[in-house]
């Protein structure tokens, strides 16, 4: 437990740092969740948003974002854009029914670990993943292999620090629809209180990816499985 006190004097040492972030994903659920919290809680000297179009946000607390966009296919060519940020939050992926499971892998496996690398060859010294409940690389799922291979691969370059996120079905108004999601959701929201291990609401995943790079990393690899997300973004 991280009482709030705690919490605005741990955003206050953290703001001293003057460390900047980059995130990938930023347009998607979690991303923009995400940087929201990093924004309101001006916690970055810079924030970089890389991404593959540019984004327009209304909100003048948006107006010192740098944009970074990139094509995912040809990624060496924009190693530039990865260079000089301290922290690295990847909220990327895509689905097999959007892409196909070869475009799945590319998305969810090559383009995360390919940003990874050059993140870490451009200085990068804490990268956050968001990854899946259940993410296993012996798995005989594509998903859930994927999401292990990738996280297996990027432990291996040796980030100083490196967090992997494992959450459950994200409880969001998606702005896109996905029909099976949706009733999962009504389904696992409602019963959120008697299965708590089995949904989360994206605004904790993302608040939990904050909290967590205010505090101090005791292992260099660390997991956070559903439960440990609720627990570190339950926080106001
Ligand atoms: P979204 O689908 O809302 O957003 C995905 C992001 O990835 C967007 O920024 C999108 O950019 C980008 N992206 C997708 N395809 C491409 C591509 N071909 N090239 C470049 N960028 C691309 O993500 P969520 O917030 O729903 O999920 C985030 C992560 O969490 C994913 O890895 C997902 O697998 C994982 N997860 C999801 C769960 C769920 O219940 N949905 C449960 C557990 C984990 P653009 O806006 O340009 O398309």
């Amino acid at each position: 437990e991280i009482p709030r006190m705690d919490l605005n004097a741990m955003e206050e040492n953290y703001r001293q740092k003057n460390r900047t972030c980059f995130i990938l994903g930023a347009s998607g659920e979690t991303g923009k969740a995400l940087l929201k919290e990093i924004v309101e809680r001006n916690i970055f000297s810079k924030i970089t948003l890389i991404g593959r179009r540019q984004l327009t946000f209304e909100d003048k607390a948006y107006e010192n974002l740098v944009q970074n966009v990139v094509d995912f296919e040809k990624l060496d060519e924009y190693a530039e854009a990865f260079q000089g940020h301290d922290v690295g939050y990847c909220c990327l992926g895509t689905t097999k029914a959007k892409a196909g499971a070869e475009g799945f892998v590319r998305v969810d496996h090559d383009y995360v670990l390919k940003s990874a690398e050059l993140a870490k060859a451009g200085g990068c010294s804490h990268f956050h993943l968001e990854s899946s409940k259940g993410a296993d690389k012996t798995s005989s799922f594509l998903y859930l292999k994927t999401k292990g291979q990738v996280e297996a691969e990027i432990e291996d370059l040796g980030f100083e620090r490196f967090s992997v996120y494992r959450p459950a079905v994200l409880l969001v108004d998606r702005e896109e629809s996905r029909p099976a999601e949706w009733v999962a959701q009504k389904f696992l929201g409602a019963f959120s209180s008697v299965f708590p291990t089995m949904s989360i609401p994206i605004t904790v995943v993302a608040r939990a990816m904050v909290v967590n790079t205010l505090k101090d990393g005791e292992k260099r690899v660390e997991i956070l499985e559903n439960k440990a997300i609720c627990n570190l973004g339950d926080k106001k």
